[in-house]
């Protein structure tokens, strides 16, 4: 990881938009701060487009694509987006309510299976929002060993589920998707981007565990200082870090590219 001030000007100029995760890398341990707010607006202003990027729900996306300066919302781990459409949000999910329903069951059972051996295995308070997955709290409302978590990881993945790992949750999913997966399906979809001119046309900035995809799939990547807490689980670091962790960190890698695209 470089330091963020070594950005190239002509990297930043080449830029159509910026992808960004949202718990501690936007939010500070949840909560959205003025800096970090007021730099999706300047980002948005300056012209480039803006994609949250999370695991947070649907529903959730809903609300973001509703009300933030943003382009879309990549939620539930790449499997469903949302975008504002004049004074409606379209919802893009490519699978449809019977394939929902019986996923559904199925995780209900993993899950119930998985509580059996582990007491800490308790949903998040944002489940009800989800249409894909379900996330098991083990950073939010209560915190989780990183052993235990280790263990709950590896015994959902033999009951047959994928599982992807942020700052907050463990997320069991049948989804085929990833963060990075989704999201340049989606850009494909929703701005005809090619999927590998976007991985050079679009940046992203993140810090944790379930973006591991986009940290190797993007050829600019960011990342806010306590994303050096995750490296273990970044097969591929990201190449710029912040000096400030969270939302200040985020406001920082904006305004660096604001500076370098002058
Ligand atoms: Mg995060």
């Amino acid at each position: 990881m470089r330091p963020l001030a070594e950005l190239p000007a002509d990297e930043a100029r080449g830029l159509t938009g910026l992808l960004f995760d949202l718990d501690d890398t936007v939010l500070d341990h949840g909560a959205l701060t003025q800096p970090a707010y007021d730099a999706l607006w300047n980002l948005s202003r300056a012209g480039l487009r803006l994609v949250a990027v999370t695991g947070r729900p649907s529903g959730w996306g809903e609300v973001i694509a509703r009300q933030w300066p943003v382009d879309g919302v990549v939620t539930e781990n790449g499997a469903v987006a949302l975008a504002r459409e004049g004074h409606a949000v379209r919802r893009d999910d490519e699978a449809d309510e019977a394939t929902r329903r019986s996923r559904r069951i199925r995780l209900a059972q993993v899950v119930a299976t998985m509580q059996e051996t582990f007491p800490e295995a308790r949903l998040s308070d944002d489940t009800h929002a989800r249409l894909t997955d379900v996330a098991l709290d083990i950073g939010e409302s209560q915190r989780v060993p990183a052993d235990v978590v280790a263990r709950m990881e590896a015994k959902a993945r033999a009951l047959g589920v994928r599982t992807f790992l942020s700052t907050v949750h463990l997320h069991l999913t049948l989804e085929r998707h990833d963060k990075a997966s989704g999201t340049l399906a989606w850009l494909g979809a929703r701005f005809g981007d090619d999927p590998t001119a976007a991985r050079f046309r679009w940046a992203f900035a993140g810090d944790s565990g379930n973006d591991a995809a986009c940290f190797s799939a993007f050829a600019t990547t960011f990342g806010v200082a306590n994303v050096r807490a995750s490296l273990a689980q970044l097969p591929v670091p990201p190449r710029w870090v912040a000096t400030a962790e969270r939302g200040a960190g985020f406001a920082e890698i904006a305004a660096r590219l604001l500076a370098a695209r002058a």
